[in-house]
């Protein structure tokens, strides 16, 4: 598991994928195969002092998104894209809680109402 583990033909090198990985590994080296690692939507967040820049999930729309901006004044900005009738990607600058609140979002089945709700920093 980990950064030396390739899943999915994809080795992400982030922590929530070891995060992810860990119960299934734990279960396999205990002889329980029936909990297989389920994927990691993949997100990060940038550490520079100042700049509070979240990103997970998609980034490029996929045919058949939707997209949408809010907020995208001095300072913030915030893009989504849901497919599938769920939140597929967000970036989220300059609004920490808000970022945390829309990266917990990303995977699960949200509208744009459920985005317009998170709330605020
Ligand atoms: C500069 C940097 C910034 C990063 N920033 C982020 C971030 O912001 N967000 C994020 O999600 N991820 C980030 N990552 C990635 C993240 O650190 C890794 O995905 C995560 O640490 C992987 O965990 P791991 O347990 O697989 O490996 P590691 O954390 O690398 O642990 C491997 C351990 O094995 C030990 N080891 C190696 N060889 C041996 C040996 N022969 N015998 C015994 N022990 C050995 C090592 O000493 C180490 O303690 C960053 C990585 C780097 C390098």
């Amino acid at each position: 598991m980990g950064d030396c583990a390739e899943a999915a033909g994809a080795c992400l090198g982030i922590i929530p994928a070891a995060l992810d990985e860990a119960p299934a590994c734990a279960a396999a080296v205990l002889g329980d195969e029936s909990r297989p690692y389920a994927g990691t939507v993949p997100s990060n967040t940038l550490k520079v002092a100042g700049i509070d820049l979240s990103s997970a999930g998609l980034v490029e729309a996929p045919a058949g998104a939707e997209e949408l901006r809010l907020e995208p004044t001095r300072g913030r900005y915030e893009r989504y894209l849901f497919a599938e009738a769920r939140l597929a990607g967000a970036i989220v600058i300059g609004d920490k809680i808000r970022a945390r609140a829309a990266l917990a979002l990303v995977g699960a089945s949200a509208d744009r109402a459920d985005v317009e709700a998170l709330p605020r920093g």
